[in-house]
């Protein structure tokens, strides 16, 4: 399977049901389906050994490919030792827990850009390589962490200092918000070439061969000069990017890829809307082939 599709945690049609706990989530996916997850561990790791373990269990049942979104409050460039030791135990943590469930990819949020952005990433490349360090003792080394691109420019996590993340190890992949990237760029993407601008430079930083699997975020978002605003549905008219736009990218058979949507609420809605516009370009690439 080379193409992926599912939501950002659990959505509220899944609650309305009368669904209370994670563990339904795989089936469910499946009968909608949706074939990824990514469980949300944004305001800490809480999951218990046995729960992961048979979230994983139920995930390879029904084929659903799982991630980890790592708590929000990760800051690589953190300077002082408190906050540097909380970033290491909550990436590690969301590596256990991946370890646990079978989960390939942790995707986290880089950090603050504050004060001088370059010092804040020479300090973010430390911390990710002691990170490193400490997941290979701890028998880690199968987990990828996947830092994602973010929406405000006062964030580390623009494209290139994702990319520079990435070219520390082979066990780091970008997440592509893209968007965050629409947001943080004021509008950025709004044809097939400004999509295909974005992944000619994660192949031009990773080479062909790292860039064939991606970790991608797709949502519209609403934003402001300052950048990202707040994540909005398909269903709100006005808010970009159209992913009608990438779907004749992704539908390249040699891309793998897995395309976690975090629409507001809709997140599985709009991660199936997403899959049929991909299918329906899947199928007018090979007319054109012939
Ligand atoms: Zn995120």
């Amino acid at each position: 399977m080379n193409a992926r599709f599912g939501p950002a945690g659990n959505p509220d049609s899944f609650y309305r049901e009368g669904h209370k706990s994670s563990l339904d989530m795989p089936r469910w996916l499946r009968e909608r389906g949706l074939n990824a997850y990514e469980y949300q561990c944004v305001r800490g790791v809480n999951i218990g050994r046995e729960t992961a373990r048979r979230l994983g269990e139920l995930a390879a049942e029904y084929g659903i490919y799982l991630s980890i979104h790592a708590p929000y409050y990760v800051n690589l460039a953190a300077s002082e030792e408190e906050g540097r030791e909380k970033t290491k135990k909550h990436l590690l943590d969301s590596m256990l827990a991946a370890s646990w469930m079978g989960a390939g990819v942790v995707v986290f949020h880089p950090g603050s850009a504050r004060g001088d952005r370059a010092a804040a990433m020479e300090r973010a490349i430390n911390m990710l390589g002691e990170v490193l360090r400490q997941a290979g003792e701890d028998g880690l080394d199968g987990i990828l962490l996947a830092p994602e691109t973010m929406g405000k420019r006062s964030l580390l996590g623009s494209l290139d200092e994702v990319l520079e993340l990435c070219g520390l190890d082979e066990r780091i992949i970008p997440a592509v918000d893209f968007g965050h990237l629409h947001a943080a760029g004021g509008g950025l993407l709004n044809s097939t070439g400004d999509f295909a601008q974005v992944l000619d430079r994660v192949v031009a930083a990773l080479g062909r061969e790292r860039s064939r699997r991606l970790h991608i975020h797709f949502s519209p978002v609403e934003y402001t000069a300052a950048g990202e605003r707040r994540h909005r549905t398909t269903r709100d008219s006005g808010f970009g990017p159209d992913f009608a736009c990438l779907a004749p990218l992704l539908a390249d058979p040699s891309l793998e890829f897995t395309l976690i949507c975090e629409s507001d609420g809709l997140q599985a809605e709009d991660a199936l809307f997403y899959k049929s516009i991909y299918e329906q370009a899947v199928a007018s690439g090979r007319e054109d082939r012939g």
